[in-house]
């Protein structure tokens, strides 16, 4: 490793972006003298309503408590079964086991890395209440297959929509179409109030009984202008996020078309290093081209392990002397302990096992520079030359 690699500055596989404005508006909801759920939270429920096109928008601490609570919203509980992916982050699953309901894990399309349509069908017991999809990386899978399998089967659709923010579906934003559509706005996220989430619901009633849910299942009905008629828990999100998340929404176009940019460049960038490496028979997955539907939430590559004397971990190690962090997202949900314990398999969905092993998540973030590319695509493929197999 050279001194001038050394003295490059680190790239992380993302980074959130707070400006100015945003710094300052948060400083004056904390003057303000309210801080919790308020006005800015009204606010920023009714500005993503019109974003999605006038669907009910509800706001909460975090993804996992919009998914739990879409599942509540659904009534799907003990004894029902929910069809969902391997390869996503744990909390898709663990919010399922978390209402009681057991998740029904199918394998992934090798191609898009998000639950294979195909095979959800066969999955499908009298016992199955909802299809819970992940769109992975951003990339939404076939809304009109989906919704059409839903309605055959007269299944609820819990949209885990955690990384498609900003993401379309024929020209339609993900959130103003479909049944119930969870998003995050967790850190990592395209849009982020820190931590924070919302879920797109059907219709008022739903939206109430959300609101339910999220504060101890207070009604504002009863003798007193209180009750409580169901198990709800403080799943409540501040104005201080709300106000963020109001200032980000306005940034959003500028970090969709900067994140877009730059994931063209990778796919130019590790083509043409591959080549002038004489790589060009090494089967290094690259994400599907997506430029109308994908928000490019993560440009991620799967690994031909098979083809290399080292293994993903060998790799990140070499990337990061080198200055460049990465991700893995995600393990196979079904190799950990708990869900081992529960009785499920990696080897039932062997691509999503495949995949888990060998997908890596390269930096991707509106603030990285245009030579940030180059340096990332010539170390990968310098690392993968020297571990090629022969
Ligand atoms: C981020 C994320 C979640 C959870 O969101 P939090 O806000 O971290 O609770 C769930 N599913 C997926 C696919 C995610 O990426």
């Amino acid at each position: 490793m050279s001194t001038t690699e050394n003295m490059l500055p680190f790239i992380p596989f993302t980074r959130p972006h707070f400006n100015q404005e945003t710094i300052d508006a948060v400083a004056e909801v904390l003057r303000s003298g309210w801080v919790t759920s308020g006005p800015k939270l009204a606010e920023f429920e009714a500005t993503l309503s019109e974003y999605f096109g006038g669907r009910p928008v509800r706001c909460f601490a975090n993804g996992t408590a919009t998914m739990k609570i879409a599942l509540q919203v659904a009534d799907i509980g003990p004894g029902d079964e929910v069809i969902t992916t391997p390869i996503s982050w744990v909390a898709t699953s663990n919010v399922i086991l978390g209402v009681g309901a057991t998740p029904v894990f199918v394998d992934i399309d090798p191609i898009t890395r998000n639950i294979d349509l195909d095979q959800v069908a066969a999955a499908i017991t009298p016992k199955t209440r909802a299809i819970m999809p992940v769109y992975l990386a951003g990339l939404p899978v076939d809304m009109d297959r989906l919704y059409a399998l839903a309605k055959q089967h007269k299944l609820r659709v819990i949209e885990d929509a955690a990384q498609a923010f900003g993401s379309q579906w024929q020209g339609q934003k993900i959130g103003s179409i479909g049944d119930l559509v969870s998003f995050s706005f967790q850190a990592n996220k395209n849009l982020s109030t820190v931590e924070g989430g919302c879920l797109v619901l059907n219709n008022i009633d739903e939206a109430k009984l959300a609101e339910k849910f999220r504060l101890q299942g207070l009604t504002r009905q009863g003798i007193d202008g209180m009750d409580v008629d169901v198990l709800g828990g403080k799943d409540n999100l501040t104005d201080v996020n709300a106000v963020i998340g109001l200032h980000q929404l306005k940034q959003l176009p500028v970090f969709q078309t900067r994140r877009a940019a730059l994931a063209r460049q990778y796919f130019d960038v590790i083509r043409s290093e591959l080549k002038s490496a004489g790589l060009d028979d090494l089967k290094l997955e690259l994400p599907v081209e997506n430029f109308t539907d994908s928000n490019w939430h993560m440009f991620q590559i799967v690994l031909p392990l098979d083809q290399l004397n080292a293994e993903r971990a060998q790799v990140m190690t070499e990337l990061k002397d080198m200055g460049i962090g990465t991700g893995v997202h995600y393990p196979i949900i079904t190799g950990f302990t708990l869900y081992k314990k529960l009785g499920y398999k990696t080897e039932s969905t062997p691509i999503a096992q495949r995949i888990g092993r060998s997908i890596l998540t390269l930096p991707l973030f509106p603030g990285m520079a245009d030579e940030d590319i180059g340096r990332i695509a010539s170390a990968l493929v310098g690392i993968l030359k020297k571990h090629r197999k022969n």
